[in-house]
């Protein structure tokens, strides 16, 4: 028969577009693992509807865009710089993402955030709506669609309102916060309620699920129930689907002849040297002033380390036009060089810090070649550095400290050592724990967390996810 469509619907699209002329447009498709699980479902035809991230204020151009796209099986949702600027940066970014995450807000920005929030919730429901418009032109019925993220979570209402017979999943890549917490959100009902229009409502652990079933219940007063949440005999099937990697594309990554290159070059330079990774957006919620911190304190407390050990930072620059971003770069360089001032040599400084991304095999041979990688996220919604670090690790079985605060703390917690991100003293122990402990105790930590991440993939989630919501509606036919 034919196969079922998933239009998956995500604020932006995984393309780089430039424009080269009046209609031409240069586009480089991102590789990742959530792109191919998600256009490569098992027996689905899938295309991906979003934002291609440029402004396009002209007709030519957008009608060019959308026919280079569409070789891409992706679908552009045209949004002007002014929704962007509200929508994108104020309302997700500046509310929800700190929200989310536990952050609040910057004092000094309290005020002139609460004073916009109106006009930025707006501009939100606009530009969820112009999302939802695409998504109707694109529809066939039978079709699942899949949306995405903390940006569209007004998108099910839309879609509903319009045609209750469509098949509607959400998923949230974030933490979704303690109850407490998302209902200081002055819009907390129309986006509670929005996100229950869908039929299947997922998130990366128990914990986030079972937080928005508290929000559901207590802020709206429905009734939780074992499935999900329930309103007037309808149920919006609520549950966990922990994402996963494509661990087999680092695997191959690991045999190719550049990236063994890099191994042998890191290999050398750090010869006599045990070498712990950090790779995170520079970013509050990744805690990275916390990490270094930690490591000083480590480095205090163990003199005998100190020319035997070096930390490798890279801190992939984001949101760089944001004040409170640039506060915490300049914050993080202050502190590495007062660390490398303190315990440095002629020779060697005990951090590395890197304000920059890596391509994606010299990132493989980092996570080969590196003893301990430590992730200190103060939140995050899974964190797959975590997982890339351990698919890369087969031959080393070096060691993962992982936050407890992290999303893969639940599938990753029998093999790592967890800590909490805010006690530097735990934090430091740990360290030394990881640098010295026995290899008896490394490759048993390491078969579990390995076993997980080749066994439970991207892949895997995607379709657990598009198959759970085809059950889903079916069931809830079958019950009216
Ligand atoms: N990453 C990258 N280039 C780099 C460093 C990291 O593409 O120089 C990727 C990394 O491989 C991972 C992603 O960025 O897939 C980070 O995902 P994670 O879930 O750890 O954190 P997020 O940035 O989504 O909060």
């Amino acid at each position: 028969g034919m196969k079922q469509r998933l239009l998956v619907v995500a604020n932006r699209l995984p393309v780089s577009a430039n424009r080269r002329g009046e209609d031409q447009w240069s586009l480089e498709i991102s590789a990742g693992g959530l792109v191919s699980a998600l256009l490569g479902v098992k027996d689905v035809d899938a295309k991906w509807i979003g934002w291609a991230g440029v402004n396009v204020p002209d007709e030519v151009g957008q009608r060019a865009l959308t026919r280079a796209l569409a070789e891409k099986r992706c679908i552009p949702v045209f949004l002007d710089e002014e929704i962007v600027h509200q929508y994108y940066n104020g309302y997700c970014n500046n509310i929800l993402w700190p929200l989310f995450h536990y952050l609040g807000l910057p004092q000094e920005d309290r005020l002139a955030t609460t004073r916009n929030f109106e006009s930025q919730f707006d501009a939100y429901k606009r530009a969820n709506q112009m999302f939802a418009d695409v998504v109707y032109q694109h529809y066939q019925e039978g079709d699942v669609i899949w949306c995405h993220d903390y940006h569209l979570m007004f998108l099910p209402k839309c879609l509903k309102d319009h045609d209750s017979n469509m098949k509607v999943g959400w998923f949230l890549h974030t933490p979704f916060p303690s109850s407490e917490i998302y209902r200081t959100l002055p819009s907390r009902l129309e986006l509670l309620r929005s996100v229950l229009c869908a039929d299947l409502v997922g998130f990366h652990t128990y914990d986030y699920a079972r937080h928005f079933v508290s929000a559901c219940t207590r802020i709206l007063g429905l009734e939780g129930t074992p499935e999900g949440v329930e309103d007037q005999g309808r149920l919006t099937r609520v549950a966990a689907f922990p994402i996963g990697i494509d661990s087999d594309r680092f695997k191959r990554a690991l045999e190719l002849p550049a990236v063994k290159r890099h191994i042998s070059e890191l290999t050398q330079r750090f010869a006599g040297r045990k070498v712990m990774l950090g790779v995170d957006r520079l970013d509050m919620i990744k805690g990275i002033p916390q990490k270094i911190l930690a490591f000083e304190k480590f480095l205090e407390e163990n003199p005998d380390w100190n020319d035997k050990v070096v930390l490798l930072q890279i801190a992939v620059p984001t949101r760089t036009d944001v004040p409170e971003y640039q506060k915490l770069t300049s914050q993080v360089h202050e502190i590495v060089g007062r660390i490398n001032g303190r315990f440095g040599t002629l020779t060697a400084v005990p951090i590395h810090h890197l304000d920059r991304s890596l391509d994606f095999h010299a990132l493989c041979a980092l996570y080969a070649v590196t003893d301990v990688a430590l992730v200190t996220s103060l939140r995050d919604g899974m964190n797959l550095v975590s997982y890339e670090y351990v698919a890369c690790q087969g031959s080393k079985k070096g060691v993962l400290i992982l936050s407890e605060f992290a999303g893969a703390a639940q599938s990753l917690g029998a093999g790592a050592i967890l800590v909490n991100p805010w006690n530097i003293t735990e934090v430091a122990d740990s360290v030394r724990h990881a640098l010295t402990m026995s290899s008896d105790e490394r490759e048993k930590r390491h078969r579990h967390n390995y076993a997980h991440v080749t066994t439970h993939t991207a892949q895997d989630w995607a379709e657990n996810f598009v198959c759970e919501l085809n059950d889903t509606v079916a069931e809830a036919q079958l019950r009216t």
